[in-house]
Order: C-alpha cells, then structure tokens, then sequence
C-alpha cells in the first residue's frame, strides 16, 4: 500500500492512492467491513475516513445534519439526530424487496424526476444471490434489480473512482453505517454538486462464508432461502424460493456455534442506526409488517416527500420494558447459551406477547448489540476501547452490568 504517494489528477484535485486489489489486507485488518473505499484511489483518506480507524460519529453528524446528537435526549441517543420519525409501508409493495420497498421507490423518485443522473447501490451476481455487486444504477430497472437485502458485506465504495470518470454530479448513494461513515468523510473530494444520502440500520453482518455457516445451522432448507431478516416477533423469518416463511425463535440460535460467524467489523460497529444518513429506512422501531422511517435532515425530507403519495404512516409507538430482558441477555450470549427448541418457541411466544414493542423493541436490540459489542472491543481491541465507543454508545451500555 502506498499511502503517501499522492497524485491529484487532471479531472478532480483529490489526493490518490493506489487502491488494493481484492483479497489484500486492509488499513483496518481484521476490522475491516470491506466498505470499498481501499479498492479505490479514495484509500489515500483512509485514515480519517475508516469507521474502524477513525471513529468520528459527533463530527460527521454536525457537517451533516448542523449538529451532533443532545446526548440528554432519550430518542437522540438512540436513533441519532432527527426532525421526525414515523412508521410507513408502501400501499403497493415491490414484489421481491426486503420489506415493503421504500428504499427502492425512493430511489426510481429521485431518478425519474431528475434529482440525480446516478444511484449506488448493490445488486447481485448472476451466480450467487446473496454475492453483492455494487453498481451505479442508471435506471429504474437497474435500482429494482439492487432490492432486497445482499446480507453480506458489500464494497459498496468500491465505485467511487467510476462515479468520478462518470462525470456525474447528482447522485444518491444508499448504504448501510459504515459505508455511509467513509463516504461522508470523503463526501467533498468527490467533485459532485449534490449527495443525496438514503441508509439502512445494519447490524450482525457477515462474510459471504459466514453467511453460509449461519444459514446452514439455523435454517431446515439452507440452498432455497431467497432473504431472510431478525423481526419484531424475536424470530428469525426466512423465505424460500416457493414462498414459504419459516420461522426460527432467536432463543433457539444455536449461539455456541455461531459466536464467530459474525463479522469482527459488526461486533464492533456502533451505528446500528446509519446516524449520517439523511434519511433512514429500517424497520425496528415500528410495529410488525411496517418499515421504520428516520428523516434526519432537510434533505431527508425533501427525498421522503417525492413517495408521499405512495405510502400509508403512522406515528411511531413504544410499548413494555426491555431493560431486564436486556440484562438477561447479556451473560446468556457471553456463555453461548441454546435452548431446547421447545422452550425457545415458548419463551418466543411469551416474549412477544408481553415484551417490548415499537420503539422500545429499537432499544431492546440496540442495547443487546450495544452490550455484546462493547465487550468483544473491550476484550480483543483494548486499546481502542475509548477513542471507538462513541459516548452516545457509552451511554447506553452503561445503563447494565457488563461481565469481566
Ligand atoms: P429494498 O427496496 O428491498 O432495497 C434494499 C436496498 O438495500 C437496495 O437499494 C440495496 O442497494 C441495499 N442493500 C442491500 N444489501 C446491502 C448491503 N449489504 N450493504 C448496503 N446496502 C445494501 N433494519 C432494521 O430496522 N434493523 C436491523 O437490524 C437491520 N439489519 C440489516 C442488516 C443488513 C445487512 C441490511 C443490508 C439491512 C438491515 N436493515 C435493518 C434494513 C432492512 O432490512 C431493510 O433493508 C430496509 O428496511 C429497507 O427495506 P426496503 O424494502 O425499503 O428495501
Ligand atoms: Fe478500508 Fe472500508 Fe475496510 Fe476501513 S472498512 S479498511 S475504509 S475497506
């Protein structure tokens, strides 16, 4: 790697480096999510702009959204800076997107009305559903074709240097945290008159192999699985190619053998919620079978505005109290506790009628990953511990009782 040797080009004065070719070991190292920023010229910012390096959250947030989250405001802490929140789905969902389709109609908006020339976004190799291929759509049919969830790490920056050559000055990027986090430190070198940010939450991603590993422990049809998501109702729903859902409890997991699956990036990641995107579309912190809309900014609002017309809302609700459940969780995972299935279902069936619900279940799952991951960087990254955990994050896991 040659971090030094910068070279600005004819065509746009940022700083260039030579990227790495596929498969090297990243500034990162083992934390690396595989963002994409060092397959490009763009790894010459590195530095400053890994969330794995350089952790920045407060700072990115005020360039973004003119200030960093009111660290004595509850939803702040939890959800990051925002004008509103609301719970929606599409009145006519796309067929085959992850949820309802928000994210992709937002999109084909932003296209179709002349916003933005280009969207990033990931679509799938022909071979392998679940193997991303980051592309700079063009089309709407180009952006259908990235729907639903590529439940992998995704070099999603990886097109940077060809959105330069592109030429393009408009563009909407969509991207999961730490994506989002090195395009925004970079966003002004990128030579583009507008940046339109769409994100997701993210969180317990994994390698393409991981992926397999988990799909072949948790799930009765591994080879026929076409998405799959941790939903509202503390079970794991997969759909098969034939239609059908199957549905494993979380308690069920066999966490013993899957404590390694997930990414060292995910177990260290604290922005679950994507906190510099304009606007954010998950569905945690709405009820079951609608998605969860975050408008942070602005622009946020301007690019939700464009599918007004398409969607149904609600407010957002918040309903029990995850904080006992949380603090069980906590030692039950460290130890790589599996339930008989029998009592998994039955603990599932019972935690769904009295446990938490809408917002409160957001919290219920920021504060377990919150939890686990400030112990794995406490255990295997000591050294980073303070300058990573955001104090949003130090926050929130302070609230419960951590094993050594
Ligand atoms: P669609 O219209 O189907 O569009 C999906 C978009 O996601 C596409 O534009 C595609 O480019 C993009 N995309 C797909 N895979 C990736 C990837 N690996 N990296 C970056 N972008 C990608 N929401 C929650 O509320 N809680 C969670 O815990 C949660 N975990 C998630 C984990 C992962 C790995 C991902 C990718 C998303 C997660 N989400 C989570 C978001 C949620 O699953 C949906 O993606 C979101 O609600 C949008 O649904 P949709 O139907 O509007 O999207
Ligand atoms: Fe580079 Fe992104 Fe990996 Fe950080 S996470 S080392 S910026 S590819």
């Amino acid at each position: 790697m040659t971090l030094a040797s910068s070279s600005p080009s004819a065509s746009n004065a940022h700083k260039k480096s030579k990227g790495l070719r596929r498969g090297a070991v990243r500034p990162a190292k083992e934390l690396c999510s595989d963002c994409g920023l060092c397959d490009t010229s763009y790894i010459h910012y590195v530095k400053e702009a890994c969330a794995f390096i350089n952790q920045q959250v407060p700072e990115l947030e005020a360039q973004s959204h003119g200030r960093s989250r009111d660290l004595e405001n509850e939803n702040d802490v939890y959800f990051g800076v925002h004008q509103q929140m609301m719970a929606a789905r599409k009145t006519e969902p796309i067929e085959g997107a992850q949820w309802t389709g928000i994210v992709s109609s937002i999109a084909i908006e932003m296209l179709n009305q002349g916003l933005v020339e280009g969207v990033v976004c990931v679509q799938n190799t022909k071979e392998d559903r679940f193997q991303p291929m980051p592309v700079i759509a063009k089309t709407p049919e180009e952006i259908l074709a990235a729907r639903v969830n590529k439940p992998t790490l995704s070099p999603n920056l990886s097109i940077l240097d060809q959105l330069e050559q592109s030429g393009m000055k408009r563009v909407l990027a969509i991207g999961v945290g730490c994506q989002i986090q090195a395009l925004r430190a970079v966003q002004h070198e990128l030579g583009l008159e507008k940046l339109y940010v769409l994100g997701t939450p993210c969180v317990d991603n994994v390698s393409r192999t991981g992926l397999q590993k988990f799909l072949d422990t948790t799930s009765r049809s591994p080879e026929t699985v076409v998405h799959y998501e941790f939903m509202q109702d503390f079970r794991v729903h997969f759909k098969h190619e034939d239609g059908s859902i199957e549905k494993v409890p979380f308690f069920g997991l066999k966490t013993n053998k899957l404590k390694d699956v997930f990414a060292p990036s995910c177990m260290s990641c604290f922005d679950y919620v994507n906190s510099l995107a304009d606007l954010v579309v998950g569905y945690m912190g709405a009820p079951f079978g609608w998605q969860w809309v975050v408008v942070r900014n602005d622009t946020g609002q301007e690019m939700l505005d464009l599918v007004n017309d398409q969607l149904a809302t609600q407010p957002v609700m918040s309903q029990g109290d995850r904080k006992q459940a949380v603090q069980n969780s906590i030692p039950a995972y460290d130890k790589g506790v599996t339930l008989p299935m029998w009592a998994a279902k039955l603990m599932g069936v019972v935690i769904e009628k009295v446990g938490p619900k809408g917002l409160e279940y957001a919290r219920f799952s920021i504060d377990s990953h919150f939890t686990r991951n400030y112990l794995y960087v406490k255990r295997n990254h000591p050294e980073k511990l303070e300058d990573h955990v955001p104090d949003y994050a130090k926050k929130i896991v302070d609230q419960y009782t951590l094993p050594e």
